[in-house]
Formats: C-alpha cells, structure tokens, sequence
C-alpha cells in the first residue's frame, strides 16, 4: 500500500509548507511508538511526551504529518449528530452517551487551543441541519424532541429566516444547534504538530509496512528502516483494516470535497453578505456546505466504498463536477470555474457506528472510527489512549468504555454488497440535497 500527498486541498495549501522533514532511515528503539500522525495519533504523542518526559516516544506517517484526513475534512467540531428521533429510553441513554463523548471531545480541542494559543479560525458559532425537502420538518422535529430531553440549545427554522442566514433559498427547513464549532482543520493539525515535545521524534513518509510481537518486543517494519518497541498505539483510522487490526470491525470510507475562490465583494453581496455559517445534511448522505470567515465555500457530498488510498485525477474530477453542480444550485448566480480545489480523504467506519477504544493485546493499542467527530473525538482518544497504554486511568477514559462497543461486520462478499446497497440507498434517499 502506498499513500501520497496529492497537494490538491486547500486548507493545506493555506499553510506555510514545513522543514526538517525526517524519514525514517535506520533501526530505531522506543518505548512507544505511535502510527499515525492526525488528531488521533498527534494527540497521543504528545500526552505520552508530557506524562513519561524521559522516555523515548517515536511518532510516524505514512505521507507527511496531517495531510490525512485530519487536514483535509470539512471542519466541523461537532456537539450533536443526527438521529431520527427515538422509541425507547436505552436508545437515547445511547444516544446520551455520544453526545457525552463529543462534548469531551469539544473540551479536548478547546483546551489544547487555549493551551497552545492555536489560531484555528475558533468559531463558536452553531451549525444547520438543513434540507430542501419539507417533508424532512418529521425527522427534525422527532430529532428536536431528542434534544430538547438532553437540553441541548437549539431551534427550528424557516426559508425564509435561512435564507437570510445563509444567502441562499435552496433550503426550505432547518435545525440550528448552538453548541458546535467551526474550525480551520489544516491549521489545528498543524498546531498540533508544532506542539510536540522534545521527547517526541516524528518520522514522516515513512509507511508501516509490518509488524509482528514476540514475547514483550514489537518489531516494525518500513521501506529504508526499523523500530523495536515496547508499547505501540495505532492510530491510522482509515487504514486500520489495511493494517489488520480489528479488521472484523471497520472498514474504510472514501470522501471527496471541493472548495471554492474566495468570492468577490460583489458575489458576496449579491448572498446578502452572510456571516460564516456551516450546514449539515439531513439526510446522511446529502451535501455538507459551509462559508468560511474568508468567504469560501466547502462543499463535501460523496461517500464511498471503493476508491481506497488514493483516487485517481479523472475520478476527482467527476466528483468535482458534481460539487460544483451543488454548489450552483444553491447560488446560482456563481460562475463554473468558482471551485479551486478538490480532494478526497479517507475515514473508517464500523457497523453500529460506535468507536474503536481499546487494548487488543498486551502493549497494543488502537483508537480511531470516529464518523464525522474525529476532530473532537480523535483529539479525545490521542490523548485517553495514551493514559491507557500508560496503565492509569480518567474519568474520561470510564466515560468512553461505558459507550456501546464495535459490531462484527459480515463476512466477504457480504460486507461489500451491504456497504454500497446502503450508500446507494443513502445517495438516492439524499439526491435532491447533493
Ligand atoms: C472530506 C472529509 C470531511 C470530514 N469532515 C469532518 C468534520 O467536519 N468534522 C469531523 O469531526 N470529522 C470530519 N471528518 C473525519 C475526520 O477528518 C477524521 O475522523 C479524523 O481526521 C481522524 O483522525 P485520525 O488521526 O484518527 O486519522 P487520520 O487523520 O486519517 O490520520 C491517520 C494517519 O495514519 C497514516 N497511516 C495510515 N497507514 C499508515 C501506515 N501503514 N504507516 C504509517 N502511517 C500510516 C495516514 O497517512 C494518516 O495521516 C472528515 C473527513 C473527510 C475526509
């Protein structure tokens, strides 16, 4: 397997490219050694750094740090997801219980923000689950029902006030939930490596190959090197079934986005000169939308099963044609060639939608599966997986087990035939809000 940057996503592209790039060359030992380098593994190098400051932590990537998933999504910092609303009260205690997470997810972030003084265009302003089709004022309501048990702060509203709110008329019903954020992603990644102690030594295009234990040393395996650990926490998400762990419990998903120019004075008056907003889908496979702070527009409205590591320049291309299709039905008034960039990244799912949290033999640890709350819960997990592989234990870490654990996924070609019937049925039940 081979993962490349592809120096196509604009939240990259914002930053200031980095020095001292090092890839691993020669046969290294560490007490730990974390695989991975997003919010997942980046966090949890840097707790292990702070809590063991004389032991020897190494970090690696497979492409350069943060260019994953985590410097490439949509940058919502979720306090809620959507649900449908709920027939019994275990379901909501379920649902409780997420939501629990995600808020430790929030406070995760929000304290390494403030810690840092990490300029990620912090905007606590809210987002919309928002549709076209009137017929979706049930879901919302059964899901305000929900929120309104759990005291989430929120309301309902109308076309009229959203296109106001949002500069567009497209929208015809909306949920508005105050408690989430949006967030610059390439630039709270980033932060995150620059934040890593001195302890800490990161190894970049530098892809795990193998690895096998024998008795208390794991030895891992790369192109043009070795390292040999004691402890080893994997934190590659979207690979985790390339890598074989927990294989029978998640598998990979492939998103596309595509963002816009910055837009003109006039294209922005001509929307009512809207404040930064972000808008979720109601229908889960409808389009993510959001105006940044400096008048950009994301647009996200693929999922996908195949396509694994990479996909290819004509594949992005008609899933950008299809972005900007989205976004001209939404503003109309936008020229064709508005978008700028466009790129996919890759995330892993489970079956029940539950997180991977977990010690899967002695010394080896796991964290990932996070759909769509990675930037807070993977943030939450670095950091908790690295408490857990240090044999201690939070109040966080007994709110996290206390969540519903991973289904098995059925077996081949089972899984396959089920992933894409449910995404082609998501994308057609979607398809008016694509
Ligand atoms: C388009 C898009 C939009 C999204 N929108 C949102 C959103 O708005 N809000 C939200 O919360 N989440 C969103 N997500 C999901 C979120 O980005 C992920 O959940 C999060 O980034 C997971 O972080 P991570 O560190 O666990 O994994 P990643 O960021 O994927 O990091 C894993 C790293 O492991 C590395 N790796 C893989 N295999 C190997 C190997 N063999 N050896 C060494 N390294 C390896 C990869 O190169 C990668 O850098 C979105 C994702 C995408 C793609």
């Amino acid at each position: 397997m081979q993962i490349l940057n592809d120096n196509s996503c604009s939240w990259i592209n914002d930053l200031s490219p980095r020095t001292n790039i090092k890839t691993l060359q020669s046969i290294k030992n560490s007490d730990w050694l974390i695989v991975g380098a997003g919010y997942t593994g980046l966090s949890a190098a840097r707790k292990l750094g702070q809590m063991h400051p004389n032991k020897k932590i190494i970090i690696v990537d497979a492409q350069l740090a943060g260019e994953g998933a985590s410097g490439r999504n949509s940058g919502y910092l979720v306090d809620t997801t959507l649900n449908d609303g709920f027939s019994s009260n275990k379901k909501l205690e379920n649902y409780k219980k997420k939501a629990n997470i995600y808020d430790l997810g929030i406070e995760a972030v929000k304290k390494f923000v403030e810690e840092y003084q990490v300029d990620c265009d912090w905007n606590e302003c809210g987002k919309y689950f928002a549709s076209s089709k009137l017929e979706d004022h049930k879901i919302l309501t059964n899901f305000s029902d929900t929120l309104l048990k759990l005291e989430f702060e929120h309301n309902l509203l109308s076309s009229s006030e959203l296109s106001k709110k949002l500069g567009t008329s497209f929208y015809n019903i909306a949920l508005y939930t105050k408690g989430g954020i949006l967030l610059h992603p390439g630039k709270l990644v980033r932060a995150m490596i620059d934040a890593l102690p001195n302890n800490v030594q990161l190894y970049e295009n530098s892809s795990l190959l193998e690895w096998n234990k024998d008795k208390n040393i794991i030895s891992c395996n790369f192109k043009n090197g070795k390292i040999k650990t004691n402890k080893i926490i994997f934190a590659t998400n979207g690979f985790l079934k390339s890598l074989g762990i927990r294989a029978n419990y998640n598998f990979p998903v492939t998103l596309t986005a595509s963002m816009t120019r910055a837009l003109t004075d006039e294209e922005f008056r001509s929307m009512g000169e809207p404040k930064e907003w972000g808008v979720l889908p109601v229908r889960p496979m409808g389009a993510t939308i959001r105006m940044t702070k400096d008048r950009r527009i994301l647009i996200r409205n693929t999922a996908e099963a195949h396509n694994p590591f990479k996909m290819s320049q004509p594949d992005l291309y008609k899933r950008s044609i299809n972005q900007k299709i989205g976004i001209k039905k939404r503003f109309p008034q936008l020229p064709d060639d508005i978008i700028q960039s466009s790129w996919s990244g890759i995330v892993s799912r489970t079956r029940n939608s539950s997180q991977i949290f977990e010690c899967i033999d002695d010394n080896v640890f796991v964290a990932g599966c996070y759909n769509g709350s990675g930037i807070g819960v993977g943030t939450l997990f670095g950091e908790q997986i690295a408490i857990k592989a240090s044999n201690e234990t939070t109040k966080e870490i007994e709110i996290i087990e206390a969540r519903n654990k991973p289904t098995r996924l059925p077996p081949q070609p089972f899984l396959n035939i089920g992933v894409k019937a449910r995404l082609m049925y998501e994308r057609l039940r979607a398809k008016s809000d694509l």
